[in-house]
């Protein structure tokens, strides 16, 4: 077995079973502060792959903070092998000012691989690129939707990839998407590196909810240990095999005015099922929206204020959506009916659970 070695970063030398936080500078702001962007290391007592975790890199995304907060309480580097990294919050800017976006307003998900003498977004995805992305094998970038919008949680991989696969369906959210990638995106430029990543999707913009969060957790908790980082069941027989899909379909509003939704994310639907009504302002004229294919809704728009065309469903073409709609159903009741764990309790609005 190889020796364990310190793991250096930022000029810090973390030894084997250490944790460290290391801040490094972005930039100087308008106002003459300073900027800089937080990761916490946990080396584990003995080798193993190098893995990243990091939420908001779009700045409004903030669930995979409430992720990586409760995974910081939960990873001891002593029981750990190998190295896990955490960044809570990528986009730095973007999170104080509650912006997807950067100052600049650029996408830092679009700026990859960025320059140190770039942009202020471009700064940004270089230093992360290069400190975290490229230090690590695999990495599991987390994200919500827009806001007024839900996301069921849901891996997002790039297609034909059996390593990816594998790590997906360990991770255990109730569906996988499988789609091309977008250039000068983050998982473009690491997958073009050798670094594999899985993408979550759960949640809303600028809130935290339960379900969201703990099969976060969970599902970065049963990667680990289907990895053999960290000793734990990696649970893949209580959680079943989530539905697979590589084809996705958002549905219009076909007038404007409000929606009266009748179906939410997580539910199974077949082809010209009714998901909402829209009418005008004095609920005359009502017109249906249908869905076009069999399958599951993996996300849902929550504001009833419409337009014309606005994106109010998304839906994931599944076969047995029934099948899958009640498997669903009982991780979302298995994680509301269990103790909310830790201090994250205060935090969480099951109002917000969809
Ligand atoms: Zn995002």
């Amino acid at each position: 077995m190889t020796t364990p070695q310190p793991f250096i970063i930022a000029g810090t030398s973390i030894a084997p079973g250490a944790q460290a936080d290391v801040a490094f500078p972005i930039t100087t702001m308008a106002t003459g502060t300073t900027s800089s962007l937080a990761v916490r290391v946990i080396h584990g007592a003995r080798p193993g792959p190098a893995v990243f975790v990091s939420a908001a890199i779009h700045g409004d995304e903030i669930i995979g903070t409430a992720i990586i907060q409760r995974l910081a309480q939960a990873l001891e580097a002593g029981a750990l092998a190998g190295t896990v990294l955490l960044v809570p919050v990528a986009n730095i800017f973007g999170f104080i000012s509650h912006s997807r976006y950067l100052p600049d307003r650029r996408d830092l998900n679009r700026s990859f691989p960025g320059s140190a003498g770039g942009s202020l977004a471009g700064q940004l995805a270089h230093i992360f690129y290069r400190e975290v992305v490229a230090r690590c094998q695999l990495g599991i970038d987390i994200h919500s939707a827009a806001i007024h919008r839900y996301n069921l949680p849901q891996i997002r991989i790039m297609a034909g990839n059996r390593k990816l696969v594998e790590l997906a369906m360990a991770f255990g959210a109730p569906v996988i998407i499988e789609s091309p990638l977008r250039d000068g995106s983050l998982r473009d430029l690491a997958q073009k590196h050798g670094v594999e990543m899985l993408l979550m999707e759960a949640g809303e913009a600028l809130r935290f909810d339960r379900l969201s969060i703990e099969t976060g957790v969970e599902g970065v908790t049963r990667v680990l240990a289907h990895l053999g980082m960290i000793e734990a069941d990696d649970g893949l027989s209580a959680v079943g095999i989530p539905a697979r899909a590589n084809r996705t379909t958002w549905v219009r509003s076909p007038r404007g005015g409000v929606m009266q939704a009748t179906c939410t994310s997580g539910d199974p639907v077949r082809k010209g099922d009714v998901l909402a009504m829209v009418a005008g302002l004095f609920g005359e004229e009502a017109e249906a929206l249908v869905s076009p294919v069999d399958g599951i809704i993996i996300g849902h728009a929550t504001l009833p204020v419409v337009h014309q065309g606005d994106a109010l469903f998304h839906i994931a073409a599944i076969d047995h959506p029934e099948r899958v709609g009640a498997r669903i159903d009982s991780i979302t009741e298995a994680i509301l009916a269990s103790e909310p764990q830790g201090s994250a309790q205060g935090m969480l609005d099951e109002d917000e659970v969809v």
